[in-house]
């Protein structure tokens, strides 16, 4: 087993210190070398890759797989990728993946059982090890999702052991963002854009004078790796260039959640208005919790062949916006979407934080984008706050 030796060792070592001496460059034409080292260490490299005009996380094996020159635009309802005026390979914010599809799997075969001599017998279901991956490219709220999904997987009373043995063994080299989309609020949750640990490699991809990387180690496998690499000493100027790129991202910011009293704020306000002006807009087609990276809710569903020789239970994401989520015996408890908007917004951003210590919301702004009809989880909260019923919060 895995276990919590292994991701306490790695939560100690990870460093939010940032000084010259612990930072060193990597040529952009060497990123390659990145990803070869970290195959031949024997990890399976998950990157950032277009896909359906989409960036999605996908198996990597060269640079050439990396949006390279590749931006997103998001808004409400909107994503879209246009090309950059440079080679940036991560010149995009984030899509509508999180690293979630590889550490709480969208679906896993539980068990599976047979039909054999007129019994029912259980068949072998220890899963089949996975290949250790290295994921390239996670963003610094990225990070926070995961750390939340730790808490909540790994951290209370019942430990997930599909997780538990993906997360542990995991490389993770973040990127820090040194721009924003329109959607993203990650600095009003304090989860961004700088990363300041979770990750075992940090990169900052610098443009202006040459193309390169600033790259430190967050931890002893990190610096491993790194020592494999051709890379040179630091100066101040690539660190400035570096810390001014992650300030600009954090001031572009359009987006905000004010966290003051916001726990007050919706357990107050069961019963207002805007619930209903809300209802009137959302379609209850649960993107929203698809695509946020910290929504971990499955359901169980069990199968078996026409025959009923063979049998299998499987468990899947599941999303508090469908009916059958809240049913019970006689019928669901939330059968309107007015119920169903309020019930995930006041858990993801409050009484996430009585369950466990953190808000659920990292402010990635994929539910805002991903929305069909642009539902934006800022404008909520505001038009609450304000007392508005209406779209113009
Ligand atoms: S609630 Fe929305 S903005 Fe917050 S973490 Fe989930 S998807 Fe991202
Ligand atoms: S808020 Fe938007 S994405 Fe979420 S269920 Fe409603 S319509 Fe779908």
């Amino acid at each position: 087993m895995v276990a919590e030796g292994v991701l306490a060792a790695r939560e100690t070592s990870w460093s939010s210190a940032v000084s010259l001496e612990e930072h060193a460059v990597l040529a952009a034409s060497e990123l390659g070398s990145l990803i070869s080292t970290l195959a031949l260490e024997g990890y399976s490299v998950i990157g950032p890759a277009v896909r359906d005009g989409a960036i999605v996380y996908s198996a990597i094996e060269s640079i050439q797989d990396l949006p390279q020159g590749w931006a997103d635009e998001q808004a409400p309802g909107k994503y879209r990728l246009s090309p950059r005026n440079d080679d940036s390979f991560f010149g995009y914010v984030v899509g509508p993946q999180s690293w979630k599809k590889f550490l709480h799997p969208p679906e896993v075969r539980l068990w599976q059982a047979e039909r054999q001599d007129g019994s029912f017998r259980i068949l072998n279901n220890e899963a089949t090890p996975e290949k250790a991956k290295a994921f390239l490219g996670v963003r610094a709220c990225e990070l926070a999702a995961i750390r939340i999904q730790d808490r909540v997987l790994l951290e209370d009373r019942y430990r997930d052991p599909i997780y538990e043995a993906r997360r542990a063994s995991a490389f993770v080299i973040a990127v820090q963002c040194t721009q924003a989309a329109s959607t993203c609020f990650c600095s009003s949750m304090g989860t961004g854009p700088a990363v300041s640990e979770g990750a075992d490699l940090v990169l900052t991809e610098l443009q202006s004078g040459s193309h390169r990387f600033l790259v430190r180690a967050g931890t002893d496998r990190g610096s491993e790796v790194l020592s494999k690499l051709r890379t040179t000493a630091a100066t101040e100027a690539d660190l400035h260039q570096a810390q001014d790129g992650v300030q600009a991202a954090a001031a572009t910011q359009v987006r905000s959640i004010d966290q003051n009293g916001i726990q007050e704020l919706l357990y107050q306000n069961f019963e207002h208005p805007r619930w209903e002006n809300l209802a009137a807009r959302c379609l209850s087609c649960a993107n929203c919790t698809m695509v946020c990276p910290t929504c971990f809710c499955t359901t169980v569903e069990d199968t078996s062949t026409v025959t009923g020789n063979h049998a299998e239970r499987w468990r899947r994401w599941d999303s508090c916006f469908t009916q059958a989520f809240s049913y019970i015996h006689g019928g669901s408890i939330r059968n309107s979407s007015k119920s169903r908007y309020r019930q995930w917004i006041t858990h993801k951003l409050a009484a996430w934080k009585d369950q466990f210590g953190s808000s659920g919301c990292v402010g990635c702004g994929r539910c805002i984008t991903w929305c069909p009809v642009g539902i934006d989880i800022t404008e909520e909260v505001r038009a609450l706050r304000n007392g508005g019923d209406h779209g113009d919060s």
